[in-house]
């Protein structure tokens, strides 16, 4: 009898591991980042296959949107003769629809058009403090509304010396399209720095992600667990930059043509990668108080790490407590920091 027994738990034990995914990871230097993906699937070939397909599709995101590059789609945007309407794609054309309603329901914290003073400024670069007169204009041509965007003949005219940036949404919109491609998968993560998107099943229900302190960034702050969707993250980062002293933010308050002051970062959970990489760029420009009060009112799950003397502080969206409480997409597995 206690044979029987051994031998069904023995049983058992194998057959578990017959049904245990398999995890295939690789890493890749994409859209100016170093990418982690990672993707389980029924078995190692399939694993393997999934992250081949995600790889191709992050690579597609990048020749479509990527501005790190000048042989992209808006790259060549960005080089159109001003004043000729130029015709977009069906994709280029949805996107150029969203990036204009974000726009505007952000009040203009998040705006794609702010190529000309990024330049200004060197943040790509040598970073440099240009003068009131130079930002003042700058201004004009740095704003989506210079860009006359035809919805429905679906043209797009450049305005003199304009230039889209997609830092501010590329990695969300390359989430999406990988998770467009309905993979045979248990679940698949990419992390592409700054901006981690889970689809599927992980790991016992689950991914999980470390949120850096953004005083250290190789330390945890905190970290959740990401079920579905994705966490963008903004924050003072290697980017950052300085010109003598001064510190210059790699995120720019469009409407002053400023970098923003903040110098913590936030944090956004949204199903749709697009957006939570716009809303993290919008709610770093618009502050921890006037973010707060909008992405309550927005019904966005948003949380800030803020510097205060040499103590974070961490504050968060209605949003974000309601679903670390309930759990249905992100709960917090704390580490050191007490409860959200
Ligand atoms: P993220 O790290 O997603 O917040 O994006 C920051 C990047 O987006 C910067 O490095 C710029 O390339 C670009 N950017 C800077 N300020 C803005 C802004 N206010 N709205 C949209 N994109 C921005
Ligand atoms: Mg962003």
């Amino acid at each position: 009898m206690r044979l029987l027994a051994a031998w069904m738990t023995i049983a058992l034990a194998a057959a578990a591991a017959a049904d245990r995914p398999v995890e295939a990871a690789r890493t890749a230097y994409l859209m100016g980042t170093r990418v982690t993906l990672v993707a389980r699937a029924a078995g190692r070939e399939l694993a393997t296959e999934n992250l081949e397909s995600l790889l191709q599709s992050l690579e597609q995101s990048e020749a479509l949107l990527s501005t790190w590059r000048i042989d992209t789609t808006l790259g060549r945007l960005n080089a159109a003769s001003p004043g000729e309407p130029l015709a977009l794609d069906p994709g280029l054309c949805t996107t150029f629809q969203k990036l204009t309603s974000w726009h505007e329901r952000t009040g203009g914290a998040f705006d794609p058009a702010v190529g000309p003073l990024v330049d200004a400024w060197g943040i790509e670069r040598d970073p440099r403090v240009p003068s009131d007169a130079e930002i003042r204009s700058l201004l004009p041509a740095s704003r989506l509304s210079a860009w006359q965007f035809d919805p429905v003949g679906c043209t797009v005219t450049r305005p003199p010396r304009g230039r889209l940036d997609s830092g501010g949404f590329g990695k969300g919109a390359a989430f999406d399209a990988a998770v467009r491609l309905r993979l045979p998968a248990d679940g698949w993560l990419i992390d592409l720095g700054g901006q981690v998107g889970a689809h599927g099943q992980g790991p016992f229900g689950g991914w999980r992600v470390g949120i850096a302190d953004p005083r250290r960034r190789d330390r945890e702050a905190f970290a959740v667990r990401l079920i579905t969707g994705s966490l963008a993250t903004s924050g003072g980062s290697e980017r950052d930059r300085r010109a003598g002293v001064r510190r210059i933010g790699h995120i720019l308050d469009p409407r002053s043509g400023q970098p923003a002051p903040f110098d913590g970062s936030v944090v956004v959970w949204h199903e749709e990668g697009f957006a939570a990489d716009v809303l993290s760029t919008a709610l770093y420009v618009m502050g921890p108080e006037a973010g707060l009060r909008w992405a309550d009112r927005e019904q966005i799950a948003a949380v800030y790490l803020i510097r205060h003397n040499n103590e974070l502080v961490i504050r968060s969206s209605r949003g974000w407590t309601e679903r670390v409480r309930v759990g249905r997409a992100i709960y917090t597995g704390v580490s050191g920091m007490g409860r959200l």
